[in-house]
Protein backbone atom coordinates (compact mmCIF):
# COMPACT_ATOMS: atom_id res chain seq x y z
CA UNK A 1 0.00 0.00 0.00
CA UNK A 2 1.39 3.42 -1.02
CA UNK A 3 -0.91 5.48 2.09
CA UNK A 4 2.18 7.89 2.48
CA UNK A 5 5.13 9.10 1.03
CA UNK A 6 9.00 10.36 2.73
CA UNK A 7 10.82 13.04 2.12
CA UNK A 8 13.96 11.71 0.52
CA UNK A 9 15.55 14.68 2.17
CA UNK A 10 13.83 15.23 5.79
CA UNK A 11 12.19 11.51 6.29
CA UNK A 12 9.12 13.54 7.55
CA UNK A 13 5.93 10.67 6.67
CA UNK A 14 3.65 12.90 4.04
CA UNK A 15 -0.09 10.54 4.51
CA UNK A 16 -1.46 10.51 0.55
CA UNK A 17 -5.28 10.98 2.35
CA UNK A 18 -4.33 14.42 3.98
CA UNK A 19 -3.63 16.12 0.36
CA UNK A 20 -6.05 17.71 -1.83
CA UNK A 21 -7.50 16.91 -5.18
CA UNK A 22 -5.62 19.53 -6.62
CA UNK A 23 -2.29 18.02 -4.75
CA UNK A 24 -3.10 14.48 -6.38
CA UNK A 25 -3.46 15.96 -9.73
CA UNK A 26 0.56 16.58 -9.95
CA UNK A 27 3.90 14.46 -10.32
CA UNK A 28 4.99 15.71 -7.33
CA UNK A 29 4.38 17.88 -4.11
CA UNK A 30 6.70 20.24 -1.57
CA UNK A 31 7.43 18.64 1.26
CA UNK A 32 5.67 20.35 4.16
CA UNK A 33 8.89 20.69 6.39
CA UNK A 34 11.73 21.13 4.01
CA UNK A 35 9.95 22.20 1.04
CA UNK A 36 11.86 19.61 -1.06
CA UNK A 37 9.99 18.03 -4.16
CA UNK A 38 8.67 14.70 -3.17
CA UNK A 39 7.43 12.48 -6.29
CA UNK A 40 3.78 11.14 -5.31
CA UNK A 41 2.88 7.06 -6.83
CA UNK A 42 1.17 7.18 -9.81
CA UNK A 43 -2.46 8.59 -10.36
CA UNK A 44 -3.28 4.88 -12.01
CA UNK A 45 -1.87 3.20 -9.39
CA UNK A 46 -3.48 4.97 -6.25
CA UNK A 47 -6.97 4.67 -8.20
CA UNK A 48 -6.65 0.74 -8.33
CA UNK A 49 -5.59 0.61 -4.73
CA UNK A 50 -8.63 2.67 -3.97
CA UNK A 51 -10.97 1.32 -6.17
CA UNK A 52 -10.48 -2.18 -4.74
CA UNK A 53 -10.57 -0.60 -0.65
CA UNK A 54 -13.93 0.63 -1.82
CA UNK A 55 -15.05 -2.72 -3.25
CA UNK A 56 -13.19 -4.22 -0.03
CA UNK A 57 -15.52 -2.51 1.89
CA UNK A 58 -19.13 -3.02 -0.13
CA UNK A 59 -18.25 -6.32 0.29
CA UNK A 60 -17.67 -6.46 3.85
CA UNK A 61 -21.00 -4.60 4.65
CA UNK A 62 -22.78 -7.35 1.90
CA UNK A 63 -21.40 -10.40 4.82
CA UNK A 64 -22.95 -7.80 7.39
CA UNK A 65 -26.30 -7.84 6.16
CA UNK A 66 -25.92 -11.66 4.98
CA UNK A 67 -24.98 -12.14 8.62
CA UNK A 68 -28.40 -10.64 9.88
CA UNK A 69 -26.75 -6.96 10.80
CA UNK A 70 -28.69 -3.86 10.12
CA UNK A 71 -26.99 -1.21 8.60
CA UNK A 72 -28.73 1.51 10.90
CA UNK A 73 -27.40 -0.02 13.71
CA UNK A 74 -24.56 1.28 15.63
CA UNK A 75 -22.80 -1.66 15.03
CA UNK A 76 -22.71 -0.81 11.02
CA UNK A 77 -21.63 2.42 12.12
CA UNK A 78 -17.76 2.14 11.27
CA UNK A 79 -18.55 0.20 8.16
CA UNK A 80 -20.60 3.56 6.99
CA UNK A 81 -17.45 5.61 7.90
CA UNK A 82 -14.80 3.46 6.02
CA UNK A 83 -16.94 3.36 2.97
CA UNK A 84 -17.59 7.20 3.00
CA UNK A 85 -14.24 7.33 3.62
CA UNK A 86 -13.12 5.04 0.71
CA UNK A 87 -15.67 6.87 -1.67
CA UNK A 88 -13.81 10.54 -0.76
CA UNK A 89 -10.47 9.03 -1.31
CA UNK A 90 -11.41 7.51 -4.62
CA UNK A 91 -12.96 11.41 -5.64
CA UNK A 92 -10.76 13.10 -4.48
CA UNK A 93 -8.13 11.24 -7.45
CA UNK A 94 -11.00 12.08 -9.51
CA UNK A 95 -11.01 15.66 -8.83
CA UNK A 96 -13.49 16.16 -6.40
CA UNK A 97 -13.33 16.92 -2.47
CA UNK A 98 -16.23 15.07 -1.14
CA UNK A 99 -15.37 15.10 2.34
CA UNK A 100 -13.31 17.79 3.72
CA UNK A 101 -11.14 15.97 6.17
CA UNK A 102 -14.20 15.41 9.40
CA UNK A 103 -12.34 16.53 12.72
CA UNK A 104 -13.40 14.37 15.96
CA UNK A 105 -15.36 16.69 18.62
ZN1 LIG B 1 11.26 17.22 3.57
Amino acid sequence: MTDSIICPKCLTTIEIKELTSAQLRMAAILCPRCEAEVDLPPARERIKQKTARLHAVGARAEEFVAAGGDLKSPEAAPLGMEMLEAYSELGKELGYDILKKIEPN
